[in-house]
């Protein structure tokens, strides 16, 4: 099944891996084939506490020698900015991402966190500072309150109860036969796509992070569900600069900053209204999606 795995679960699956080493967390889910990441630099720092000050300066970066994946990206996150990066499959949106949580470092270039390189903070740190909502959240066996609580281990019920409650998520957990303490089956079978979302934003809230990574999910799922989930998203988001691979025309309009990439070159970078007046490969696309709707 490993193969049809997307990328960015498998950076969210290893981060939650992190977080559960770090904690000491007993329950550990199956551990396939991860890459073995390098170890930290010798010298690398905990960052305490994180503004979100992220820039990208002339970042490059292959996968393989000369594939140029990534080629002179250039933008800067203000602390609780929403960045929006948009562009064809394989542009490298979710590359960008890897490279943000340091699964792979810049072949050049630099990435600073609050000024600092983040190539000298401990991962384990800087994983700490980040949560991910994705499209397939990660769920493991094991209750509600279990699940959620994997974003802050120490979180008392009352704690997981308030993070449920502002993740829109409290009102169809209690509707459950069993409440918080339902069983999930690993992936969290038995409740909905949507529900699942609510899970992780709850996850995420409780976790508290400076940095957020959003998958925004292209499956559709219900009206009512979908509505659930922005309002949840929006208060998570709120204060913290979130990075979204977005698919919403809705949520790309209201990011501060979108970053267009093609063949991993940012083509395009502003706000909508910026981008509109350039009449580029942007314009293009909200006509396309114009016409969809
Ligand atoms: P996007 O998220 O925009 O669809 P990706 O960042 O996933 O793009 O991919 C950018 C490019 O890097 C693509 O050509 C893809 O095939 C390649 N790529 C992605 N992951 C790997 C990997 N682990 N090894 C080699 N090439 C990869």
């Amino acid at each position: 099944a490993r193969q049809f795995t997307r990328p960015l679960n498998d950076l969210a699956n290893q981060w939650n891996m992190m977080l559960s080493a770090v904690a000491g967390a007993e329950r550990v889910f199956q551990v396939l084939d991860e890459p073995v990441e390098e170890a930290d630099e010798e010298q690398a720092i905990t960052l305490a506490q994180v503004q979100g000050c992220v820039q990208f300066k002339d970042v490059s970066f292959s996968y393989k020698a000369n594939d140029n994946t990534i080629q002179g990206v250039n933008f800067t996150a203000q602390p609780g900015e929403t960045v929006a990066f948009i562009g064809p499959t394989g542009a490298g949106k979710t590359t960008l991402i890897q490279l943000l949580c340091r699964f792979y470092d810049p072949s050049a270039g630099k990435i600073l966190l609050d000024g600092t390189n983040i190539t000298s903070v401990k991962r384990e740190s800087l994983r700490q500072h980040t949560a991910f909502v994705l499209q397939d959240p990660f769920l493991f066996a094991g209750t509600i309150r279990e699940n959620i609580r994997y974003g802050r281990l120490e979180a008392t019920d009352q704690e997981v109860e308030e993070a449920a409650k502002q993740a829109n998520a409290h009102s169809f957990i209690i509707r459950m036969k069993q409440g918080y303490e339902t069983e999930l089956i690993l992936d969290g079978g038995g409740i909905s796509q949507g529900q699942k979302q609510l899970i992780a934003i709850a996850r995420a809230i409780l976790a508290n992070p400076s940095l957020l990574v959003l998958d925004e999910a292209t499956s559709s799922i219900d009206t009512v569900t979908e509505i659930k989930i922005q309002e949840a998203l929006h208060r998570l988001m709120q204060g913290r600069t979130s990075f979204v691979i977005a698919h919403r025309l809705n949520t790309i309009q209201q990011a501060d900053q979108i970053v267009v990439l093609q063949q991993g070159k940012v083509t395009e970078k502003g706000s909508h209204e910026q981008l509109v007046e350039n009449n580029g490969f942007y314009t293009q696309l909200v006509n396309g999606q114009f016409e969809l709707e």
